[in-house]
């Protein structure tokens, strides 16, 4: 098995198999408190240590506790800190015991916890809180083995102040009186970075027989009508990968300061509100954290290396999900976005991070999570596709999905099954050599297949005419354009454009100001770039109220280009951070940090 170079644990030597969390919510404190007991499974015989990994863990005390529930106080020290990984915990454990429990608090900035106050949220009656593990964060709010090799059940029971409701990765009661405790059980073996906890005063409205949505009372209709077809997309999916293994689909809607678009976390994906924009044109993003129950959940890559194995096929099941559901010219301009956006992005990635499967040495867990991991891997699933077929594809896909179903593997274990059950059995479709150039070389092959969008062509025609003095911004007839189809136009004008063209196109489409988070970042950042500067009020705005990483930073880059852009960035942020995620605040600062360590040309 590879070993995980960003976790402490020996899972060779002992493995937890399942969790028990016992905990308490303190607002005030911002912390979280208990205990939590882990069942061991001790593999190498002359294991008498157990290694956990820790970040910024207050430690109380560690026991050692027997079947009929006596306990015994073991030793126990910290490693030296690690910037990055946090510390190591050592439990001396000589006696091998089934059970450990670890009594600890969390600090009040755990990296994978984030408490708001009730001005941060949407309807400012009650505090949130919410947690987000991936990658390397669950250590931050609980002592265990934060690796995804290593797979297993929990039970939760949870304390919080009475009127909140707290939601988890696993099975609940939604119909649970409000009175401060909450029970949990996630019945199959999950990863660590799986693990979720949010609380706050959240409604819930049914979405389907399986599935329901959790927001704030303010956000709950726009949200359960946003979302009306999330069994439509379960059954489609089950229709294509097989049945849906987790019993319950339910959707969380956090305040916007969520730092991701959305976190697959089983039995309730988290997601951030800025894909509710009244005209569902945004929910694909439901169909890739529902895409992730399959790709992700169910078959986990083993280490952060092999993350392509969850987002890129993750990102492929998604455009099939759309297809089934909404049509092929939806999913084909959803899947040309994304591959334009990475042949735009790639020659500024480092040659080793635009491999699938990168060489491991120096790679921080987080650094595989781009657009290569979701878009690169993807497109090679979609040259599959082409190469064999679909019905050849999908019937393999479903058997990998049988074969690995709750298996962490690395990215040789699926080429040894894509060899043989695949490429092997069916000569002449592919070499292997390309498969493995597509996944251990920089770049994309030559021969990538694109889907073709009649409608995207139109739209270069179009944006080619504007520009070209051809027509003007009122003559794009742009009124029955999707939100693809803006993102699409905007993506593709030139980094800079010329004022006058940014002026026209506000005056005719009302650009500065607009509701839609994802035409937004787009729009302001050629406003920033072109000099537009009557936009940069509303440019603010968007970024104090919106936390998420993807429609926050570019702005921040954007102005941190010029020393006035940059003076205004700073000015944002100084009034912006106290409401931002640990990762927004920590992307936020480093951008500024680095355009202020730079001699000025
Ligand atoms: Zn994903």
């Amino acid at each position: 098995m590879a070993t995980d170079p960003h976790s402490f644990a020996q899972p060779d030597r002992v493995r937890m198999t399942h969790l028990d969390l016992e905990l308490a919510l303190d607002f005030a404190q911002r912390q979280l408190a208990g205990h939590a007991t882990l069942r061991l499974d001790w593999l190498a015989p002359a294991a008498a240590a157990l290694l956990l990994d820790t970040r910024d863990l207050d430690l109380e005390r560690v026991e050692a506790v027997t079947a009929d529930g006596q306990v015994q106080t073991l030793a126990w020290s910290l490693g030296a800190r690690d910037e990055k990984l946090g510390r190591a915990l050592r439990i001396e454990a000589p006696q091998r015991p089934a059970h450990v429990r670890i009594h600890y608090r969390t600090s009040a900035h755990a990296s994978g916890l984030q408490w708001l106050g009730p001005e941060q949220t949407a309807d400012h009656t009650a505090p949130f809180m919410f947690s987000q593990s991936e990658a390397i964060h669950a250590r931050s709010w609980v002592p265990l083995q934060d690796t995804p090799a290593v797979r297993f059940t929990y039970a939760a029971h949870i304390r919080a102040p009475r009127g909140l409701r707290v939601v988890m990765s696993a099975l609940g009661e939604a119909g649970h009186a409000l009175d401060g405790e909450f029970r949990f059980a996630q019945p199959h073996p999950v990863p660590s970075y799986l693990l979720a906890i949010a609380a706050g005063a959240l409604a819930v409205r049914d979405t389907g027989p399986r599935s329901a949505v959790y927001a704030e009372p303010s956000v709950v209709e726009l949200a359960a009508r946003e979302f009306a077809d999330t069994e439509r997309f379960i059954a489609s999916t089950e229709q294509l990968y097989g049945p849906y293994r987790w019993g319950r689909y339910d959707l969380l809607v956090l305040p916007p300061s969520f730092p991701f678009g959305g976190m697959e976390n089983p039995n309730m994906t988290f997601a951030t509100p800025t894909v509710l924009v009244g005209d569902k044109s945004l929910v694909s993003l439901v169909a890739h954290e529902l895409a992730h129950s399959w790709s992700g959940n169910l078959v986990t890559a083993a280490t952060w290396r092999d993350i392509w194995l969850n987002e890129g096929f993750t990102t492929y099941v998604q455009d099939r999900i759309t297809e089934a559901v909404y049509g092929k010219a939806l999913a084909d301009e959803e899947a040309l976005l994304a591959a334009r956006d990475l042949q735009k992005k790639l020659p500024v990635i480092a040659a080793n991070l635009q491999k699938l499967a990168p060489d491991p040495d120096g790679l921080a867990a987080d650094d595989t999570l781009g657009v290569v991991a979701y878009h690169k891997g993807a497109w090679f699933l979609r040259t599959l596709e082409a190469r064999y077929g679909r019905q050849l594809l999908d019937a393999w896909l479903r058997g990998y999905f049988d074969h690995f179903a709750y298996c962490s593997i690395c990215t040789e274990d699926m080429l040894a099954y894509l060899k043989a059950s695949l490429v092997d059995r069916h000569p002449g479709r592919m070499g292997w050599d390309e498969v493995l150039a597509w996944v251990y070389q920089p770049g994309i092959p030559a021969d990538a297949p694109l889907p073709e969008s009649p409608r995207f062509a139109m739209i270069d025609a179009a944006r080619h005419d504007f520009l070209a003095g051809d027509i003007d911004a009122a003559g794009l007839d742009a009124h029955a354009w999707n939100t693809q189809e803006w993102m699409y136009f905007l993506d593709r004008l030139p980094d800079v454009a010329p004022l006058e063209k940014l002026e026209q196109l506000d005056a005719a489409w009302q650009l500065t100001g607009t509701a839609n988070a994802e035409i937004g970042m787009r729009w302001y950042v050629h406003a920033i770039a072109g000099g537009y500067q009557a936009a940069w009020p509303a440019a603010g705005e968007h970024m104090r109220r919106i936390g998420r990483l993807y429609l926050t930073t570019p702005l921040y880059k954007a102005l941190a280009r010029t020393p006035a852009g940059l003076a205004y960035a700073e000015q944002v942020y100084a009034t912006a951070s106290s409401g931002y995620h640990p990762l927004t605040q920590a992307a936020v600062a480093a951008i500024i940090a680095d355009v202020k360590s730079l001699p000025r040309a």
